[in-house]
């Protein structure tokens, strides 16, 4: 087998007539008319006239106006009343991709679990996109992670291979604007899947103008191994916003164009919201009680529900959190304001933040590290340093769990560190693991977690409860090393779903 394989090449590389493969397939005799074309040029001969061969422009079938990335099935819902209004209203044409199947967390409707329930939801995240008339919908590969830490869930899916598939995907779909997570931690769902999309989205949004990333979605067409190559263009999509599922989403007012969720649809005549809500009916495996409740609700009681805050899905107006754009306009600009102009800045080296005055910090000092450290460096390397941040950093998770406190050394790489940690912890906490004298090799930082066992509560006093600070400080050399601050709030449960 292998011998014919090789005497196969040698035919083609050769160029010999007629082989019998040629035969079957035509196109491989090119090169012999190309080399009768270049004898009778040499010859001074004229090329005969013909009609000019038509070379296929990008398949308009998947060109976007809005491409919306999210991390679960369900999660389209955070941005679907926009959607209504660009569709049915604007006539934007609208993808959507997945970055995972959802196939954690637990089936209320049926008895499948874990991948038999992920199969389910990808049904449902399409019949859910269907309902809007979105029927350009993907799936990403990566694994629907049980955490708050977007550093978990970028390990468990692939980060690399997950970035280069979305990459693909915005230079096929072309999207002028780009809807994802907030990647951000606040008191909320602060879902790692959540933050982990809004980070990928963001690194494939300053990438996929980049002819130097993932060249071979670029190659074009050869004839003779193109099943390899994309034959794609690069891509700069304009704008990026995030959706924030933050308790407090009164933070984000004014930091991004917002959009009314009551106003009524002209061509549907009905409210976004409703809409928005019959799309998301679709998600059976994750809240069948509510849509079995809400089928069974008149249009009046259903309008009552969503006009009383406390029970509405979504909050009016919807703000889009501006990231960021390379064109011109305010934050509160409409999503599609300046977006046929030329963009001024071009992809991630042209959006880096510059910081160039910041003063030298002092060393020893400690600093919160893991997703907070990664953070601190995100921001600025993406061009998103103006985003509203929590004021201080902070985290909701369940009582009675162990609170991880990552923190980062900043130090003298040639020498070891003696450093102490002391923890302060409200009243009932008690801290496990990272208090005390420690020794550090000698590196520029080291990591280290601060354990602390958080008392279990009763229903009335996690109602009650507020956010606690918890406050790590360090001394080296009997000189302050800093102190790091995080604000906790227990409730009654921790993990996302
Ligand atoms: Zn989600």
């Amino acid at each position: 087998m292998r011998v014919r394989i090789e005497s196969e090449k040698r035919y083609n590389r050769s160029f010999t007539p007629l082989s019998k493969r040629q035969k079957e397939h035509p196109m491989r005799s090119i090169p012999k008319v190309f080399a009768l074309l270049l004898v009778s040029l040499a010859a001074g001969g004229s090329l005969p006239a013909q009609a000019p061969q038509k070379v296929n422009p990008p398949d308009e079938r998947y060109k976007v106006d809005v491409l919306v990335v999210v991390a679960h099935p369900d999660d389209e819902a955070f941005f679907t009343p926009y959607v209504a209004r660009a569709i049915y209203d604007m006539h934007k044409r609208v993808a959507v991709i997945f970055s995972t199947l959802g196939g954690s967390g637990v089936n209320r409707f049926t008895r499948e679990r874990g991948p038999a329930m992920a199969n389910e939801r990808e049904i449902e995240a399409r019949d859910a996109c269907a309902k809007l008339n979105v029927s350009n919908v993907w799936f990403l590969d990566g694994k629907d992670t049980a955490s708050q830490n977007l550093l978990d869930s970028l390990s468990n899916w692939g980060h690399g291979a997950n970035l280069e598939r979305l990459v693909g995907l915005i230079r096929l779909t072309r999207p002028e604007v780009i809807f994802t997570h907030f990647p951000g931690i606040f008191i909320g769902e602060n879902h790692g899947d959540h933050q982990a999309t809004g980070v990928l989205v963001t690194e494939a949004f300053d990438l996929a103008g980049d002819p130097l990333v993932f060249p071979s979605q670029l190659a074009g067409d050869t004839k003779h191994y193109e099943m390899y190559l994309s034959n794609l263009q690069p891509w700069q999509a304009k704008k990026i916003y995030f959706g924030s599922d933050a308790e407090d989403s009164k933070q984000f007012d004014g930091s991004g164009p917002a959009y009314s969720v009551k106003e009524i649809s002209p061509s549907q005549k009905k409210p976004y919201w409703r809409l928005a809500l019959d799309s998301a009916m679709a998600h059976r495996t994750q809240f069948p009680d509510d849509i079995a409740r809400l089928s069974k609700m008149s249009d009046a009681e259903l309008e009552k529900m969503m006009n009383d805050p406390n029970s509405a899905w979504w909050s009016e107006p919807l703000t889009l959190i501006f990231g960021k754009s390379v064109v011109n306009g305010k934050p509160t600009d409409d999503v599609f304001a300046h977006i046929d102009e030329t963009p001024e800045k071009e992809g991630l080296f042209h959006s880096r933040d510059r910081n160039d005055q910041a003063p030298p910090e002092p060393r020893p000092r400690i600093e919160l590290g893991g997703p907070w450290q990664f953070y601190a460096a995100f921001y600025p390397a993406h061009g998103l340093s103006q985003l509203p941040l929590a004021k201080q950093p902070e985290i909701a998770i369940k009582n009675g769990a162990t609170l991880v406190v990552p923190i980062v050394v900043l130090h003298d790489a040639t020498k070891t560190l003696p450093i102490t940690f002391r923890v302060k912890v409200p009243d009932g906490w008690k801290t496990s693991h990272g208090e005390g004298p420690f020794e550090l090799p000698a590196e520029a930082s080291t990591t280290l977690p601060i354990l602390i066992e958080t008392p279990t509560l009763s229903a009335a006093e996690l109602k009650k409860a507020v956010v606690q600070e918890v406050t790590v400080r360090a001394e080296a050399a009997g000189q302050s090393a800093g102190e790091v601050k995080l604000g906790v709030l227990l409730r009654a449960s921790g993990l996302p779903e």
